[in-house]
């Protein structure tokens, strides 16, 4: 049997270096094709030497100078930027990309990386909240399978495996609920960056890791989960669960539910959407009851985490909403991590900016990125005022 080949977009990041345990694990069925990185040049030569591909790609021009030069020598071709991202995911080589990065900028590459008839492997759930139901319709019209790498989303594509005659009555997102479970506004106003920074489940990169303090991941999901299993706005909840072992749930017509359990582990979703639809033998880490006699279940807090309830408005407006929010949200992180603002008015500035950006209801791609770039500089405007 053939190797598959990968393109592994944000290779450096926490996902990203998963992703390649999961490929050195199986030396015989993946191979990197593609490894890419934003400002992490080091790393990327690190990989680059291990896994010999046949291409990376920096999107930082500095980084990208130094890693042409260290890499001068090998069979690996150094390419910059997003012309350099859009050009490599329509290697012949490639047979899934798997886009680990984070933010918008994952958005144009997924589009090229669907016309070009490769399956996608989504970490960067951004992709879908910009731009979902215009990426959907993208997935059914080259035939491509889009395959989920959030552990929620992996979860619930998991629960749906022989299903297809039977509809989704409801779907829980299961949240951890984050370091701030618990906590009232008034307990919020002081937090730290440091604090944020800590979940108390996963290891993860920063933007992601204060979205889920904020519960603007969970809006994130609830977005994405929306447009990957084609349901309603109600059909979707959000129920916390404090130990991240039920990864979601998928609830039928006849009331039946299934989950899908494992312990707090992003290797496996990554591994599901590169060996789907078959289940690869590993030795990753496995579940143990008695580590978890007592499993706790709880309501969202909306009121404190304002996030998840403007995400779920900005679903029911349509349009342009979901790409301001996710704009404004970047932006906002982004400042939270330079000490610029703070835990709370964050998102008291996303709703600003969803006020103050233009809606267009029905955005081609063109539109989205413009939506992002005039929400950027809103949301950079409020937050100097
Ligand atoms: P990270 O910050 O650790 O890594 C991001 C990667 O993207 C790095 O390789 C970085 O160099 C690259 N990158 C950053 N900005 C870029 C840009 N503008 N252009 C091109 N490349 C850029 O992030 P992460 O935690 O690995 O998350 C990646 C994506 O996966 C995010 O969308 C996140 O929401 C999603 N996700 C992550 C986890 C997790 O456990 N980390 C779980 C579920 C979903
Ligand atoms: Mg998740």
């Amino acid at each position: 049997m053939s190797k598959k080949g990968i393109a592994i977009l944000g290779a450096t990041g926490s996902v990203g270096t998963q992703a390649l345990d999961v490929i050195r694990a199986f030396p015989d069925k993946f191979e990197a094709v593609v490894l890419t990185c934003g400002s992490n040049g080091d790393l990327l030569i690190k990989q680059a030497l291990e896994f010999k591909p046949k291409s990376v790609v920096v999107t930082d021009p500095i980084q990208y100078k130094r890693v042409k030069e260290a890499l001068a020598s090998q069979d690996t071709s150094v390419l910059f930027g997003e012309e350099g991202l859009i050009e490599v995911v329509q290697y012949a080589e490639v047979s899934i990309v798997l886009n680990a990065i984070v933010g918008s900028a994952g958005l144009k590459p997924t589009v090229t990386a669907i016309q070009s008839r490769k399956d996608i492997a989504l970490a960067n759930k951004e992709t879908l909240v910009v731009a979902g139901e215009l990426i959907m319709s993208l997935v059914k019209e080259y035939g491509v399978n889009m395959l989920p790498v959030d552990s929620e989303h992996s979860a619930i594509f998991q629960c749906l495996v022989g299903e297809d005659q039977n509809p989704i009555e409801k779907i829980y997102v299961t949240a951890s609920g984050g370091p701030f479970r618990g906590r009232k506004r008034g307990e919020l106003l002081q937090v730290t960056k440091a604090e944020a920074l800590k979940h108390p489940n996963w290891s993860m990169g920063a933007k992601i890791t204060i979205d889920s303090a904020s519960l603007m991941n969970k809006g994130l999901e609830v977005i994405e989960a929306k447009w990957l299993f084609d349901v309603t706005i109600d059909q979707v909840d959000v129920i916390v669960h404090p130990e991240s072992i039920v990864h979601s749930l998928v609830q039928f017509k006849d009331g039946s539910m299934k989950a899908q359990m494992g312990v707090p582990d992003m290797k496996l979703p990554i591994q599901y959407a590169l060996t789907y639809p078959d289940r690869f033998e590993n030795n990753f880490d496995r579940f143990n009851f008695m580590d978890y006699p007592t499993l706790h279940f709880e309501k969202a807090d909306m009121e404190t985490f304002r996030n998840l309830a403007l995400a779920y408005e900005t679903l029911r407006a349509g349009g342009n909403k979901s790409c301001i929010l996710n704009a404004a949200n970047e932006v906002v992180v982004g400042a939270f991590l330079e000490d610029n603002i703070g835990f709370l008015e964050m998102s008291d500035v996303i709703e600003q900016t969803l006020d103050k950006v233009e809606f267009i209801a029905n955005p081609s791609l063109e539109d989205y990125m413009e939506t992002d770039r005039i929400a950027r500089l809103i949301t950079k405007e409020l937050i100097k005022d």
